[in-house]
């Protein structure tokens, strides 16, 4: 194997960064190499290949007496998981370099050059400075993460099957419960009434686990990511608010919805378009989730939602008068299962689970969610989507 010596050199440098202390009688660097399983390369500031590992010349097919010199995009040529080139900020490589600190990533795939093969990647960067602090080369670890992604998406399968599978006989649970809890089709006395209700109480809220477990394994499949398509955000908001407007009206409350200017109430209104690219079925379980939240944590009032659009970005507001969210627990609320701890929270029934699936819909569209609060005067759920030019009904 030809190496330079002066790609010897920061390779070693790099290394005795990571903590690792050489002894030149007792470790050669060209075995330091090969004594490292996982694939290594290191590019110039250049990004040109200085040197690869044995791992890494099994990993992208490359020997690499050929691969010394070359652009390392024509050796390892990285995509996103929309099969685009990884450039700009999806470059781990032109990132380390740009901003002089190490960057790792597990979101992209190689396409090897010689079978086309896609290799999903789990790749760090580290930058190796001079005297003066520059950047003289960059040392990487890409490990194939194929068997890793293999498992997860067995293990997601599996309780996407046991979830979707239980959701029926819990159903048929259910509606057997309110069957034997109502007058009209059963006689029983009061105390099993009650019975019965705590047990039809627990029934909905498994069926709501089993709906919210399969939502977190379609996050984890990237299902809200594949199922973009265009459509009209303010049609959404109307259906949604008009579909959860008993469930607010049966606690004393209502929705309001503002879509850009106009307050839609009962009477005809024309309102803007604001056309965005998610997913709607996503979106959808977004706005439920949200409007959900506001009726179960309010008690008197009025729900807002509003949707308000700048030039690149469409903001929605579901805003509350409700109990509100302390400083300290709105860090931890888009947690998987956290819940806050309240006798007015536990008086809910929950999962933990709705913005923490809320949270991942909305960055899978390229957006971003957030809360304000005033504990005791309600609470408002923000998030931003890009859009697509709006334009008028
Ligand atoms: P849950 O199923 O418990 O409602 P979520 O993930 O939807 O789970 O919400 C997490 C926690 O955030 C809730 O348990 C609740 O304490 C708090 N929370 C969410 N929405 C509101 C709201 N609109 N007002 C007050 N608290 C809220």
């Amino acid at each position: 194997m030809a190496y330079s010596t002066e790609s010897l050199k920061t390779a070693k440098a790099s290394v005795q960064k990571f903590g690792v202390q050489l002894d030149r009688n007792r470790l050669s660097e060209r075995s330091l190499l090969a004594a490292i399983a996982e694939p290594m390369i290191s590019l110039d500031a250049n990004l040109k290949v200085l040197l690869m590992n044995q791992a890494a010349q099994n990993l992208s097919g490359w020997d690499v007496g050929d691969a010394v010199g070359l652009d390392y995009r024509q050796v390892f040529n990285l995509q996103t998981s929309d099969d685009q080139k990884a450039v700009d900020n999806a470059d781990p490589f032109a990132l380390a370099l740009a901003h002089k600190a190490t960057v790792s990533t597990n979101n992209l795939h190689m396409v090897r050059t010689k079978d086309k093969l896609k290799i999903p990647l789990d790749i760090s960067v580290a930058p190796s400075f001079n005297q003066a602090s520059e950047v003289v080369a960059l040392v990487a670890i890409m490990r194939d993460i194929s068997k890793q992604q293999e498992l997860e998406r067995q293990r997601n399968e599996f309780v996407s099957t046991a979830s979707h599978e239980m959701r029926t006989p819990v159903a048929t649970i259910e509606g057997y419960i309110a069957m034997a809890a109502n007058p009209k089709t059963a006689t029983i006395d009061e105390r099993a009434q009650k019975y019965l209700q705590k047990a039809h109480e627990s029934a909905v809220h498994l069926g709501k686990l089993f709906q919210d477990l399969l939502s977190v394994t379609k996050i984890e499949d990237k299902d809200y990511k594949s199922e973009r398509v265009l459509f009209n955000l303010s049609d959404l908001v109307l259906k949604t608010a008009g579909e959860m407007r008993p469930l607010a009206n049966k606690k004393g409350l209502d929705i309001n919805t503002h879509i850009g200017g106009a307050t839609v109430g009962g009477g005809k209104v024309v309102v803007p378009a604001y056309p965005v690219y998610a997913s709607p079925e996503g979106i959808e379980e977004v706005l439920t989730n949200l409007i959900d939240n506001a009726i179960k944590y309010t008690q008197t009032g009025i729900i807002e939602v509003i949707i308000t659009g700048g030039e690149g970005s469409i903001t929605i507001t579901v805003a509350d008068s409700g109990m509100g969210i302390s400083k300290q627990e709105q860090k931890h609320i888009f947690e998987k299962f956290y819940r806050v701890n309240n006798d007015l929270t536990r008086e809910q029934p929950g999962t933990g689970l709705g913005l923490f699936i809320t949270r991942n819909i909305i960055e899978a569209s390229g957006g971003r969610i957030w809360v304000e609060s005033d504990p005791g005067k309600g609470a408002r759920f923000s998030f931003m989507l890009p859009t697509v030019k709006k334009v008028a009904n």
